[in-house]
């Protein structure tokens, strides 16, 4: 998800990684579950993290770096704030407010598309952490719009979703016609 200007990069030592975008097929696929969180897994979340801030944006699902699997990095924080990244393994909503929030949402892997979005306006989610963890964290505004529109990357669902199906097929019709008119590499 987008929502911030650019900012600096992070840790020289991570890595950005490619971020796939609308119309590749594999954004569409329910991401598997994480058996183990290990130094792999964690090599993946700082390069994430890395990929996310330079983007830049405030919520990255690991499908979108073409690895369907269930894991989340945020980080909501204003620019002139310390650095809060948030690592979710297998993130389940086990709860959420009756009050809705509504929101311009963007998504790194649909660039240029802006969607007004109601969703609750707080939500529980349930995860591993980093280090294996089990926790629970309650988020609250742009966090809540920002976890949400994350765990439904990991089920294929996409901002666009949200759409009627004529303002939808036109959006992806744009992509796919971009996509083709760009020569591979
Ligand atoms: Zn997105």
């Amino acid at each position: 998800m987008i929502d911030r200007f650019p900012s600096l990069a992070y840790f020289s030592a991570m890595a950005k990684l490619p971020i796939i975008t609308l119309p590749d097929p594999l954004l569409r696929k329910p991401s598997a579950p994480i058996e183990r969180v290990d130094d792999d897994l964690r090599r993946l979340m700082d390069d994430m993290l890395e990929t996310m801030y330079a983007a830049p944006g405030v919520g990255l699902a690991a499908v979108q770096v073409g690895v369907p699997r269930r894991l989340v990095v945020l980080d909501v924080t204003g620019d002139e704030e310390e650095k809060q990244p948030i690592f979710l393994v297998n993130p389940v909503i086990v709860e959420h407010g009756s009050e809705m929030r509504l929101h311009e949402e963007g998504c790194l892997s649909i660039p240029d598309v802006r969607i007004e979005i109601e969703r609750p306006a707080q939500v529980t989610v349930r995860y591993i952490d980093r280090d294996g963890k089990a926790r629970e964290l309650v988020a609250r505004d742009l966090l809540a719009t920002a976890v949400q529109h994350e765990i439904d990357h990991l089920d294929g669902k996409l901002i666009i979703d949200f759409l009627s199906r004529l303002k939808r097929d036109i959006v992806v019709r744009k992509f796919k016609k971009q996509a083709k008119a760009e020569p591979a590499d």
